[in-house]
C-alpha cells in the first residue's frame, strides 16, 4: 500500500515509524513531516490545509490510505473531502470530530447516552455565567467551548479566578472558541488517557497512558502540549477499564452511529479516575502527542492492519497485541517553551547512540544534510521500553545524556506517579 501521513509532530514520526515496519507498506509519504520523518518517508509537497492539493497528490501517487494525525485537519473536514474523492482515510469526519471540536456537543451526547462526566452548565453571555459560578462556588472549571490549542481551560481554585476566566473568554481572548463557555464541576482523582480505535460501528480498546501537562518538575509551571508520557497507566485497573469501556466508549460509538455521524478513527478519552469510577473529562479524536509514541512502542501487531480496518469499516476481527513492558517518553523542548523560544539551534548526538528498545522520535526538528536543528517548541521525544517503569525511565534518561543540545530542556521526573506506585 502507498500511504500518506498528515502532520509534523512526534506523533507523526511515531506513526511513520510503525507504518514503515509493516510488510504491506510500499511507499510512505508525509506532509509536512519533520527532521525525523525524512529518514522514513518521502515529503509530499502539499499544504494539508489545501484539500484539493492533497486530493490531487493522492491521485497522482496512487495513495491507498491517508492517515491524519492532528486535530485541525479533522475539524476542517480533510477526511470528508478525501472520502468524497474516493480515497480511503483513517480519521473521523468533520461531524464526528465535533467530539473534540465542541465541548458542548460532547456534553449533550453525555446527557443523552448517560455517560458519566462532570456536571455542567453552558453560557453564551458573561452575566449569567458569572451568576452561576457565584452560586456554585470554587473550585470550579471554566472552559472555552471550541478548540483553543489547549489554553481554553481554567481549573479555578477560587471564585475570583473563575470570574477572571469567564471575562477572558467573553473578551474574545480565544476568538470564536470562546463565544460559548462551559462551566463544570471540578472532578477529583487521577487522570488517565484511554485510547480506542473505531470503524463507525465496532471499536477496539487500545491501551492506557498518562501524560505530564505542566512544563516543570513536580507538575509545576505553565500547561504545555505534554512534556512526557508512559503506558500503561497503573491507575487504569482492569475494573476501571471495563467500566470505561462499557459506560463511556461503547455508548459514545453507539450514540454517534445513531445520530448518522458514525465515528471512525482514534477515540482518545481523557478520564478522571474518581472514587465512583471513571468520569469523562474530554474526548480527542486522534492520537495524543506524546501518548502515541509510547503506545506504538508497545504495539506488537501491524499498525497498518488496524488503521486500514478502521478506515474500511472492518474492525470486527482485529485484536491488537501489546508488549507487557512499560514505555516511557521524555519530551525535550526548546528553552522558553511554552512561552517564546529560539528556533534554529543545532542538536548533536542523535545518530549512532542508539540503545536497544529506545527511539528518539523527532517533533519540531529540521534536517540539513547530516545536521539537525530545532524548529519548534517541543523538539524531541526520547522513548524507551523497560520491564518496569524504573527501567524504562532509566533507559530514556541515559539516552538523553548523549544528546548535545544546550538550548533544550526536559523534565527530570517523567513517570513519577507510576514510579511511586511501583516502589510501594
Ligand atoms: P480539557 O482541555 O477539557 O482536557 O482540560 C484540560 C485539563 O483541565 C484536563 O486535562 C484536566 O487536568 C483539567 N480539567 C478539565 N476538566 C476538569 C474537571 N471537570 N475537573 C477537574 N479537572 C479538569
Amino acid at each position: 500500500m502507498n500511504i500518506l501521513v498528515i502532520g509534523s509532530g512526534g506523533r507523526e514520526h511515531a506513526l511513520c515509524w510503525a507504518l514503515a515496519r509493516s510488510p504491506r507498506c510500499d511507499k510512505l509519504f508525509v506532509a509536512p513531516g519533520n527532521g525525523g520523518t525524512v529518514e522514513l518517508a518521502e515529503t509530499a509537497p502539499v499544504d494539508p490545509a489545501d484539500h484539493d492539493a492533497v486530493t490531487a497528490f493522492c491521485r497522482e501517487n496512487a495513495i491507498d490510505l491517508v492517515v491524519i494525525g492532528p486535530e485541525l485537519p479533522l475539524v476542517n473536514g480533510l477526511s470528508d473531502d478525501l472520502r468524497a474523492a474516493g480515497i480511503l482515510v483513517f480519521g473521523p469526519s468533520r461531524a464526528a470530530a465535533q467530539l473534540e471540536g465542541s465541548k458542548a456537543f460532547t456534553k449533550a451526547l453525555c446527557d443523552e447516552m448517560n455517560i458519566p462526566t462532570a456536571a455542567y452548565a453552558r453560557f453564551d453571555s458573561e452575566g449569567p455565567a458569572l451568576d452561576y459560578v457565584r452560586s456554585q462556588g470554587a473550585p470550579i472549571v471554566v472552559k472555552a467551548d471550541g478548540l483553543a490549542a489547549g489554553k481554553g481551560v481554567t481549573v479555578a481554585e477560587t471564585l475570583e479566578a473563575a470570574e477572571a476566566a469567564i471575562r477572558e473568554c467573553f473578551s474574545g481572548a480565544f476568538g470564536a472558541a470562546g463565544a460559548e463557555v462551559v462551566i463544570e464541576e471540578c472532578l477529583v482523582g487521577e487522570e488517565v488517557s484511554l485510547f480506542a480505535v473505531a470503524d463507525g460501528k465496532n471499536f477496539v480498546i487500545l491501551e492506557s497512558a498518562q501524560d505530564h501537562k505542566r512544563a516543570f518538575d513536580g507538575d509545576t509551571g505553565p500547561n504545555t502540549g505534554g512534556m512526557g508520557a508512559y503506558s500503561p497507566a497503573p491507575a487504569m485497573t482492569p475494573q476501571m477499564l471495563e467500566m470505561a469501556r462499557s459506560q463511556i466508549i461503547a455508548p459514545t460509538i453507539a450514540g454517534m452511529a445513531a445520530h448518522g455521524t458514525p465515528f471512525s478513527g482514534v477515540l482518545f478519552a481523557g478520564l478522571m479516575i474518581t472514587d465512583q469510577g471513571p468520569r469523562l473529562i474530554e474526548f480527542n479524536t486522534r492520537f495524543g502527542d506524546p501518548e502515541c509514541q509510547v503506545l506504538l512502542l508497545r504495539l506488537q501487531s501491524d499498525l497498518l492492519d488496524i488503521l486500514e480496518a478502521s478506515a474500511r469499516g472492518e474492525l470486527g476481527t482485529v485484536t491488537p497485541r501489546w508488549r507487557p513492558d512499560t514505555a516511557l517518553t521524555v519530551v525535550m523542548a526548546a528553552e522558553g517553551y511554552p512561552g517564546s523560544y529560539e528556533k534554529g539551534t543545532e542538536i548533536r548526538g542523535l545518530d549512532g547512540n542508539d540503545e536497544p528498545d529506545c527511539i528518539v522520535f523527532h517533533a519540531g526538528t529540521k534536517r540539513d544534510g547530516d545536521r539537525v536543528f530545532a524548529n519548534g517548541g517541543r523538539v524531541l521525544n526520547v522513548t524507551a521500553l523497560g520491564s518496569s517503569v524504573a527501567a524504562a525511565q532509566a533507559r530514556a534518561y541515559r539516552r538523553i545524556e548523549t544528546i548535545d543540545w544546550p538550548e533544550g530542556f526536559c523534565r527530570r521526573d517523567i513517570g513519577w506517579r507510576a514510579l511511586a506506585r511501583e516502589k510501594a
